[in-house]
């Protein structure tokens, strides 16, 4: 995932007269309060003063609400003061997240007008039944207009899908990562339902009508996606929530999520289970029956190795019988490792 510093301006409800049946974007941003342009300026200053390293690229990034779907004046006067940001070279670039139906060439002139480099729509799933059933207001067919559209003003393309909506399988989350792949995104972020208090969603949880998914099944559905994502060259930027106060463990008092795949590094968990694969598809290639091996890996992925809570390195020797042992190496590139047999069962069972 791409290393850029982002300064977060939330504009939670702000231009979205929706209520989709599984947000509370004042939990989910953990913000209550719309949103001013001296707002947008002390937030952007604060970030800036805190940013240590010099070369990293720095985004302005409204997310929440519908950033498109607020009044036009409103909207410039936001972008404005954002803008003064990127002429000054304090800021590289300005993203929004928006919903697709909220896509017309008026509202794409005033993005560029601003300097804005990236939309990203809250698109969720292709199918369109799934889609009425939360209550998104809006069709498939709004997507793929608003995402040729962007693409056609030049805007870099991102798209949002959830996996675990209601009465969404893996097959309709795997479809619309296919549905998605051919809208041509540069980027995807991919959320995990959470049952947030105060939302449709809720009540249908208490009521026995949805079922959550299971950490386990989440980061089985996400990596489903992610797999065909990556195979098509479209960079997954995010996988789960951002944690906040309100969007932290349900067993904490001000946290707002009732239910769901809720895990603090959730991301991180399907990082972790993608390296598992990796490795046990190497192991699975030689041709001999292995006790115990070594994986050189760069520093920055021995945490991915090890697996969260040393899940992975558990789960070889817990299923296969396969003892690992990690060895950090500056040599291996990021993202890669070297395995190597220390003993085959052939040489155990000699000893
Ligand atoms: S469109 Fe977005 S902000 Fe509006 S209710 Fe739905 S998820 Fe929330």
């Amino acid at each position: 995932m791409s290393e850029q510093y982002i300064i977060p301006i939330f504009v939670p409800h702000l231009g979205c007269p929706n209520d989709c049946t599984f947000c509370n974007q004042k939990s989910i941003s953990g913000q209550t309060k719309q949103v001013t342009p001296k707002d947008v300026k002390d937030i952007i200053e604060n970030y800036l003063k805190g940013f240590k390293e010099k070369n990293l690229q720095t985004e302005i990034a409204f997310f929440g609400g519908s950033f498109t779907g607020i009044d036009m004046e409103t909207q410039e006067s936001l972008l404005e003061v954002a803008y003064e940001y990127v002429k000054e070279k304090k800021v590289d670039s300005i993203r929004v997240s928006t919903r697709p139906d909220y896509i017309d060439k008026e509202r794409l002139k005033l993005l560029k007008k601003y300097g804005v480099k990236t939309i990203e729509l809250g698109v969720q799933s292709s199918n369109d039944y799934i889609l009425k059933k939360c209550k998104r207001g809006h069709t498939f067919e709004d997507v793929k207009k608003a995402s040729k559209l962007i693409r056609k003003y030049k805007f870099v393309l991102g798209h949002q899908m959830m996996v675990g909506l209601p009465e969404s399988t893996r097959i309709d989350e795997m479809n619309t990562a296919k549905d998605l792949a051919k809208l041509k995104p540069k980027i995807i972020r991919i959320y995990p339902v959470l049952v947030i208090k105060g939302t449709k969603l809720e009540k249908e949880y208490l009521n026995g009508e949805y079922e959550a998914l299971t950490v386990q099944q989440a980061v089985e559905r996400c990596k489903d996606v992610y797999y065909y994502f990556t195979s098509k060259n479209i960079t997954v930027i995010r996988m789960g929530l951002q944690n906040t106060e309100s969007i932290s463990d349900p067993a904490k008092k001000e946290s707002e999520v009732v239910a769901g795949p809720y895990h603090e590094a959730f991301g991180q968990l399907v990082e972790d289970s993608i390296w598992y694969d990796t490795i046990l598809n190497k192991i699975k290639q030689f041709n001999i029956k292995v006790k115990e091996i070594q994986i050189k890996v760069n520093p920055e992925n021995v945490n991915n190795v090890i697996g969260h809570k040393k899940e992975n390195i558990n789960k070889l020797m817990e299923t296969y019988d396969v003892k690992t042992k990690v060895k950090q190496d500056n040599n291996i590139k990021p993202g890669k490792f070297e395995i190597e047999i220390i003993k085959t069962y052939t040489d155990f069972f000699n000893e």
